[in-house]
């Protein structure tokens, strides 16, 4: 193959650039996943709905124009957050028309609104979302230089159909881009549907719309591909927006769910209040019950004191001890009642905690599913990116912690383009997911694998150092090399390669993986299938 040969030859020359780009590039992946979930989002509700908004609208693009660190559009990400909450409280204060979909987020998302402004919000809406995310790929795409002419005409596209002719533009800008070509993007020659596809990658989907998703991602591998990219970037917007539709949904039932909670304390402390105020009436009844006894027992004495004679002594005692019987039941009957109706108090307290504690499990539940699933690649049924980012923050801190060994493995299948072209993508996904299942089968229960990209996993190795993770490696290159993959019937020979490398003082996790990519250009530089450490 000519071409892969050529590639091969610009690769070992250009090894180290082509390293320190790729790292870059991978930097840019953090960026935008972030600035997919914060930017799109935002941006939906930015049209003069309130100056301070605005502005902070204004400065997220302009960090992210800037390509600042996750960190400080994060902390910009949470004030956007922050003055949304707010103006939210301020509409609903200022007398808004009432009720939950009726704030911003109600306006955004057309709820409990009347369906024709609904529809006309939904069309600004992918409007917006199309223009951004556009203007997102070009700028990373082409640049902000070589894409300000583009860029200009996408912030001033009034329709959808506008916005797919500048997306048209883009790709046939894009289609005879060449590694290393001038002005051309650090991309190694990806075409745009490769380029979508990662972008795809990057895009965190609930498992409802995991289906579109996966729509989405065949119709980018399939044949004729090339032919779809225009549609595959209009579904892609799509589905952003429906995504951010949903995180907002999610937003506004977790707050419907809090203003209950709230309602059912605020009961219960009420039934307090009342059940404390009759214990007090029950104290102060009791209190005259024994002045009563008491006056009628003073009252006794002086009877006898005074009686003449037995029979009218007998009857005055009779007269007195009824006034006490009468005092007692009475006393004991206004108890009785207090105890009952504090019964039934009890009884209606527990219903509501009981109910406001089932709610709160299923939300908790509903929202821990929720959280797993966006941590799992669907295809393989491994860890995805996001997965690997949060275990590797975990065993990072345990390094640091306890000095114990970790040494990190970086994958990626050998020509895998041509397992596609020669027996179709489903080979290609169906080898993907053996692939990923047997890493997992062949690893420690405290090792940790994951789907980093297309065709790349992600293997860290906590208390185990560079060498014992290299032979560990090898195991794994080995069964993958002998796993004798068949597609309808046909052998398909797969093989995988491998960068190692290991934490050392000092290190950040952006290095050691730097290192470890740097290793994996090296062992198909020297011929794939092998693993080299770094
Ligand atoms: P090498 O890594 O050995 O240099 O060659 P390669 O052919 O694997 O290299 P490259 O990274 O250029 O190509 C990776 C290919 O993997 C491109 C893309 O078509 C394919 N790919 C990426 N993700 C998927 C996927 O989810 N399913 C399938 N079937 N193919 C995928
Ligand atoms: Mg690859
Ligand atoms: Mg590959």
């Amino acid at each position: 193959m000519p071409e892969d040969s050529t590639r091969d030859d610009w690769k070992l020359r250009y090894l180290d650039s082509v390293a320190e780009l790729d790292s870059r590039e991978r930097q840019w992946g953090e960026t935008e996943a972030l600035l997919r979930q914060g930017l799109s989002r935002l941006s939906l509700a930015v049209d003069g709905i309130d100056p301070v908004l605005d502005r902070q609208l204004e400065e997220l693009r302009k960090l992210l124009r800037e390509k600042a660190a996750p960190a400080s559009l994060r902390g910009k990400l949470e004030q956007i957050a922050e003055s949304v909450r707010h103006l939210d409280d301020r509409r609903e204060e200022a007398g808004a028309p009432g009720g939950v979909g009726h704030g911003l987020l109600g306006r955004l998302f057309g709820r409990g609104a009347a369906a024709a402004p609904a529809a006309a919000d939904a069309e600004r809406r992918r409007l917006r979302v199309a223009r951004n995310l556009l203007q997102e790929l070009v700028e990373d795409l082409l640049g902000q230089d070589a894409g300000a002419d583009l860029l200009r005409r996408i912030g001033q596209a009034t329709s959808e159909v506008q916005v797919y002719n500048l997306g048209h533009e883009l790709v046939t800008s894009l289609q005879p881009s060449v590694p290393g070509g001038q002005g051309g993007p650090p991309r190694g020659g990806l075409k745009p549907h490769e380029v979508l596809l990662r972008l795809l990658e990057h895009i965190e989907v609930p498992s409802e719309l995991g289906g579109r998703h996966e729509d989405i991602r065949q119709l980018l591998l399939g044949a004729g591909a090339a032919d779809h990219t225009e549609q595959a970037l209009m579904a892609i917007a799509d589905l952003v927006a429906e995504i951010h539709g949903r995180a907002h949904r999610d937003r506004a039932e977790i707050e419907s769910f809090l203003k209950q909670v709230t309602e059912r304390l605020n009961e219960i402390d009420a039934a307090f209040q009342e059940s404390l105020a009759s214990q007090r009436e029950g104290y102060e009844e009791g209190q005259e019950l024994g002045r009563n006894v008491d006056d009628q027992v003073n009252a006794i004495e002086a009877s006898v004191s005074q009686s003449q004679d037995l029979e009218s002594l007998k009857g005055t005692l009779r007269q007195r001890i009824d006034v006490i019987r009468g005092h007692m039941r009475q006393y004991r009957e206004s108890e009785e009642r207090r105890i009952s109706e504090a019964e039934r108090q009890v009884e209606r307290l527990n219903e509501r905690l009981q109910s406001v504690q089932q709610e709160s499990e299923e939300l908790r539940r509903r929202l821990k599913e929720e959280r797993d699933l966006a941590m799992v690649d669907p295809l393989t049924g491994i860890g995805n990116r996001f997965a690997y980012n949060e275990r590797l923050e975990l065993e990072v801190a345990r390094w640091k912690r306890y000095r114990s060994p970790l040494t990190l493995a970086v994958w990626d299948i050998d020509r895998f383009k041509d397992v596609n072209d020669r027996y179709g993508h489903q080979a290609g996904d169906k080898a993907l997911t053996l692939i990923a299942q047997l890493i997992r089968r062949h690893i420690r229960e405290t090792d940790f694998v994951a789907r980093y990209g297309g065709e790349e996993f992600v293997l860290l190795f906590p208390e185990t150092g560079l060498e014992q993770g290299a032979a560990a490696a090898e195991h794994i290159r080995r069964e993958v090399m002998d796993c004798g993959f068949h597609y309808q019937e046909q052998p398909v020979p797969i093989t995988i390669s491998c960068g190692i490398s290991e934490f050392r003082d000092g290190d950040t996790a952006q290095e050691v993986f730097g290192r470890a990519d740097a290793a994996l250009y090296r062992a198909k530089a020297q011929g794939r299938n092998r693993c080299v450490t770094d």
